[in-house]
Order: C-alpha cells, then sequence, then structure tokens
C-alpha cells in the first residue's frame, strides 16, 4: 500500500504562493534525480543502456537539463520537441526520433540534428529519401497485431494500433534500408501504456530480442539496439503497487542472457523511452478552494481545471487529492472536485472521500508530472498554468510562467483587433 504522501507541505505552499499565485505544476528535483539514479542501476548490466525520456509527457527545457545532467537522452516526436531538445545541448544520437505521420520538415531537422530516427511505417523510408541522406544507424517500429497478453492477461490490442510496421514489413523495410547504406539497426515496440507490472517490459523485450535474432538470420543486419520504448507505469491509486524498476532490469537481463547471448547477439545495447515512470509522481498540480456548492451534490470549485490537467477527463483517470494541512484529518466528506469550464466533465474526482474542505484550503493533484501540464489548452479562454521547481536545497524556481490574456491573444495579430 502506497501512502501517496505529497512531496511538498502546506507550509512550503505558502511561502510558494507569496511568489507564484496557484494554481502551478509543482516538480520534485529530488525525486527526480533520484529516480533516474535508480532506472540507471537497473540496467547497469547492459553497457550500451539508455533512457530517452520522451519529452511530450512533460517538454519543460529545465526539467530536460535535469535529465541530461543524470545522462538521459530525448525521445521526440515532432519538430518543437526536436527545437527544444537541441536548445539544451541534445544532439546527434542522444536524440530519438519517434514519430507518426511525420512531415518532411520534421524528418529534415532530425536529420539534421543527426537524431536516431524510428520509422514509423516502411513508406516512410522512400519519403525520406528524397528528405535526407540516409543515417548509418536507423531503427524501425514493430506492430505484432493481435493482443497484447502477460500470462493471459490482455495488457493492450496492438490489431487496433495505428503505429508501427507488420512483421513481413519490418523484414523488407530492412533489407530496404540495407540496400540504401544503413549498417546499424535498432528495433522498437510500444505495446502496453501505463502498465503497472513488472512483467511488462521483459515480455515485450523477449519478443523484441526473439524478433531481433530472425532478423538478423533473415536479412544479416547488424542489429544495435532494441529500444523498449515507454508504458512503464506508476500507481495512480494509493492502493496500487508501484513497478519494482530494479526487478524489471533484472527481467530484462534474463531474456537478454536466454535469447540474445546465445544467438550471438551480447552486444545489443537496451534502449528505453519511459516518460511517465521517469516524470510521473514527481509533479503535482496545486490548487486553491474558490468555492463550496451545495445542490444535488456537494461540490468544491478550484481555481484548476481540465485545461490544466486533462487525463480525468479525457480518462477518466485516478489522480489522488490531499488537501494540505489536513493529511491527518478523517476523510468524512464526499465531493466531486471541479474546475471552471463549462464543460461538466471538468472534474478532478467524483464521489472521492475528502477532509472537510474550507474555502482557500490548498489542494495536491498527485501524479501530474507526465501527461499532466504536457496535455494542458486554452478552452474556454482558460490559461495555461506556471511550472515551479522544487530544488534539492529547498528552494523553488520559475520553470515556465503563467500565461497572461496577451499571450492568448498573440496569434490575433494578425486581425487587427489585438494590436499591440
Ligand atoms: C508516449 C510515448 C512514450 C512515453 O510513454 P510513457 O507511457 O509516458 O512512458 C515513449 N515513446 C513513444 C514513441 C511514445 O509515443
Amino acid at each position: 500500500m502506497n501512502q501517496k504522501k505529497p512531496f511538498v507541505t502546506l507550509e512550503q505552499v505558502q511561502e510558494i504562493v507569496k511568489k507564484y499565485p496557484t494554481p502551478f505544476h509543482l516538480y520534485d528535483e529530488k525525486g527526480i534525480r533520484e529516480n533516474a539514479r535508480r532506472i540507471k542501476q537497473a540496467f547497469a548490466w547492459n553497457p550500451g543502456f539508455h533512457e530517452y525520456f520522451a519529452v511530450k509527457a512533460c517538454p519543460n527545457p529545465r526539467l530536460l537539463q535535469i535529465l541530461k545532467e543524470e545522462g538521459f537522452g530525448c525521445d521526440c516526436s515532432s519538430y518543437t520537441e526536436l527545437l527544444m531538445s537541441e536548445a539544451v545541448g541534445q544532439v546527434g544520437e542522444d536524440i530519438m526520433f519517434s514519430s507518426n505521420v511525420t512531415p518532411a520538415e520534421d524528418f529534415a531537422l532530425a536529420a539534421k540534428l543527426g537524431a536516431i530516427i524510428n520509422f514509423d511505417d516502411i513508406t516512410h523510408i522512400d519519403f525520406f529519401e528524397k528528405i535526407a541522406p540516409f543515417p548509418e544507424t536507423m531503427s524501425c517500429r514493430y506492430n505484432p497485431g493481435g493482443d497484447f497478453k502477460i500470462e493471459n492477461e490482455i495488457m493492450d490490442t496492438p490489431q487496433d494500433a495505428k503505429y508501427g510496421m507488420t512483421r513481413p514489413q519490418l523484414t523488407e523495410a530492412y533489407r530496404k534500408l540495407m540496400s540504401k547504406g544503413v549498417k546499424h539497426f535498432g528495433l522498437h515496440a510500444f505495446l502496453a501504456s501505463n502498465t503497472v507490472a513488472n512483467e511488462y517490459y521483459p515480455v515485450l523485450a523477449r519478443l523484441l530480442f526473439q524478433t531481433a535474432v530472425e532478423l538478423h538470420e533473415e536479412t544479416g543486419a547488424h542489429i544495435a539496439f532494441i529500444n523498449l520504448s515507454g508504458g512503464v507505469g506508476i500507481p495512480y491509486r494509493p492502493e496500487q503497487n508501484a513497478n519494482d524498476i530494479m526487478a524489471i532490469g533484472e527481467g530484462v537481463r534474463k531474456a537478454y542472457e536466454e535469447v540474445l547471448v546465445p544467438a550471438g547477439m551480447g552486444d545489443v545495447a537496451i534502449y528505453t523511452e519511459m516518460g511517465r515512470f521517469v516524470m510521473g509522481p514527481y509533479g503535482c498540480l496545486v490548487a486553491k478552494c474558490l468555492h463550496h456548492k451545495h445542490t444535488h451534490k456537494e461540490y468544491v470549485g478550484l481555481d484548476a481545471c481540465a485545461a490544466n490537467l486533462m487525463r480525468p477527463a479525457m480518462y477518466g483517470a485516478y489522480h489522488h487529492i490531499t488537501v494540505l494541512g489536513k493529511e491527518d484529518a478523517p476523510c468524512d466528506h464526499k465531493y466531486d472536485v471541479t474546475g471552471g469550464l463549462c464543460e461538466n466533465n471538468d472534474k478532478f474526482a467524483i464521489d472521492r472521500m475528502l477532509p472537510e474542505i474550507d474555502d482557500g484550503d490548498y489542494l495536491v493533484i498527485h501524479d501530474t508530472g507526465a501527461h499532466g501540464f504536457a496535455m494542458g489548452y486554452n478552452y474556454n479562454g482558460k490559461l495555461r498554468s506556471a511550472e515551479v521547481l522544487l530544488r534539492e536545497d529547498g528552494t523553488t524556481e520559475l520553470i515556465r510562467r503563467a500565461e497572461t490574456p496577451e499571450d492568448y491573444f498573440a496569434t490575433l495579430d494578425v486581425t487587427g483587433v489585438f494590436k499591440k
């Protein structure tokens, strides 16, 4: 059982809000760094191991810098993610470009930066040829179809996923790329999302290792790396157990020893592209209770809304909530915790048992470090919040300012209505 204790206290938040009013996303530098070191330790058995942080999960350059200091690269899927990675000093093969439905400009920039390009589809080979010369190292994304099962439990349905190439296409793609001069190959797959099961990576790794051995035998291609991509989950709910990254690393090692080593492929590097596992638990959304409403249900209304954190509205996702200063109070009140969008799905929690909330209380919405701020939007003219870093020494640093109305109107400069 996971206690779900916030990494920030009421006293700290009372200090922070003097400089940066709510709502804001807060990130825990200490937690990020400690977790990054555990990940590296879990895969230390593989000398080529490299984590490419999935930039889309939390595209903030200050956080990318911290991860770079910990030795992580960047996994990008768009032009601006590539620009941001370049801006923090990521170059060459420290950038993985795992995109889909890729525009020509994006491929051109990835090639210019020397990123490793991971083709989502076989037709991208001809598309790419018109844009840039083929690098010596390239990767292909695999979609085995069917259901992805762990011990007969269906984890996800690759047959319905738009990503990746079929098994015959992989062979054809490798052959074609070899004929274009590509010398070193990667193999990538992302088959289940937010898995809270230590078996996900090991089962996926075994599948990819077996496929890599076959591809090597069929085509003679040199397989340089296997990219396990993302999908390692976090316990959003207090009753869930966290993944044990050491057990995950060990499970992948076992598959490696059993499949790759006997095939004479013991030099293959393991790459990962984790987003959620790297950042999720080390961010939270801090918001203030503005209103109470007693109608057919009991509502507490916050100064944050789904535009700051879309997951509950979009997926019905659970995010744990702590009322700061009332950590030990009994959860004897049932609330819907809402934002102010004109959308009834703008609820951070429905029928949630919480301590009695007063106007002005600060609430921590947990686990927003990945796919939190990143999925924000401007519906109802709501402005994106600030992002604040809680440094290891307890001080804070503004790492993104809150949007202003001027930011919101900036792209309307073409109309003449909002001229500077
Ligand atoms: C989203 C994504 C990731 C990161 O996924 P998480 O579930 O956040 O770990 C990695 N690689 C690719 C290609 C992705 O689309």
